[in-house]
């Protein structure tokens, strides 16, 4: 459980090269909130881990509805859920780097375990 802790709280080579946060930070940890049942700190560390669920969700309904209508007239599966990823990726890094330049605090630190 150790190794597993020390694993999650470390931080990405891009972190400890600029001392910035990239887009993929808080995503190990908010994995590991969300499958210890903590949804809202998981939400906090990395939101595209709830959201890309939601996401992959929303796709399993499409097609499944798709493949049970069998319909002859095909209806494109809607892009938005992935143009609201990469919004939602950019508004995170963008947020947190903020927090940490402009305000010093450290959004992702792992005090909590
Ligand atoms: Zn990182």
């Amino acid at each position: 459980m150790n190794l597993i802790r020390r694993l999650i709280s470390s931080h990405c080579l891009f972190y400890r090269v600029t001392g910035l946060y990239c887009p993929g930070c808080g995503g190990k940890r908010s994995v590991y909130l969300l499958f210890h049942g903590h949804p809202l700190l998981s939400l906090w560390y990395h939101p595209l881990v709830l959201y890309g669920i939601g996401v992959l969700l929303y796709y399993s309904i499409c097609l499944g509805r798709r493949l049970l209508s069998r319909s002859s007239t095909e209806k494109s599966i809607a892009t938005w859920p992935l143009w609201g990823a990469v919004i939602l990726l950019a508004g995170n890094v963008l947020l947190k780097n903020i927090l940490l330049v402009a305000f010093h605090i450290t959004p992702l630190s792992s005090h909590i375990y």
